[in-house]
């Protein structure tokens, strides 16, 4: 799951993705690629993928990847995603009331005194909550992946806040992916959207054939969870 092609920020192609997998022995691959609202090549790129996914025994999918804009869970995404399987929803920016914030400067304030860690947190898991709400059949990408540039780490997300969370996705049919590039979500985030009910879906995050199929942050917590 997961997988960045020269349609962003990938070194390789979508085929050449899509060898890697089919080497690797993979079920199923799901190409993913940044976009922004301004992106014009969403319909192209899931037509790529479909025609790629005719001519193997791998179940291929397409998905877009859009930063979380705001507390009101917004997404920057183009009005055509050209019927890409799924929408990724990540924490590349501080989603903030009044927009997304430079993690950088996020971390300065909240070392001056100037901003409250517990409330950045709370804005995270609000815009993340309110992404799945808005939209069905969400994936939410790398949650928490933000947490390490703000000089915070997962220990700072309250209990409440986690199962809040799991279940605006449970109700909302989104999955979450655990994070092979990002080694994130926890165990203990996990545990609390496998609780709820909510698909976690294995994601190496790739940005090269390389490290298709190539799990061990993944499949670590994975046994945790199973433990
Ligand atoms: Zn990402
Ligand atoms: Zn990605």
């Amino acid at each position: 799951m997961h997988v960045h092609s020269t349609y962003s920020d990938g070194a390789g192609t979508l085929a050449e993705n899509l060898r890697a997998a089919e080497d690797a022995e993979l079920a199923a691959l799901t190409c993913v690629d940044h976009v922004r609202r301004d992106t014009d090549w969403a319909p192209a790129f899931a037509e790529e993928v479909r025609a790629l996914g005719e001519g193997t025994e791998m179940d291929v999918r397409s998905g877009l990847e859009a930063k979380i804009i705001d507390t009101s869970g917004e997404l920057d995404l183009p009005a055509d995603t050209g019927g890409a399987d799924r929408i990724y929803a990540a924490d590349h920016r501080v989603p903030l009331d009044d927009g997304p914030a430079d993690p950088a400067a996020v971390r300065l304030a909240i070392g001056r005194g100037e901003t409250d860690p517990a409330a950045v947190v709370e804005s995270i898991v609000t815009a993340t909550a309110n992404a799945v709400a808005r939209r069905p059949n969400l994936v939410i990408a790398h949650l928490f992946s933000v947490l390490p540039k703000l000089g915070l780490d997962e220990t700072a997300v309250p209990q409440e806040s986690l199962e809040r969370l799991a279940q605006a996705a449970a109700e909302s049919g989104a999955s979450i992916e655990v994070d092979e590039r990002w080694r994130c979500p926890s165990p203990r985030a996990l545990r609390a959207f496998h609780t709820a009910g909510v698909p976690i879906l294995l994601s190496t995050d790739s940005h090269s054939p390389e490290t298709i199929g190539r799990y061990d942050y993944c499949l670590g917590v994975i046994e945790e969870l199973a433990a």
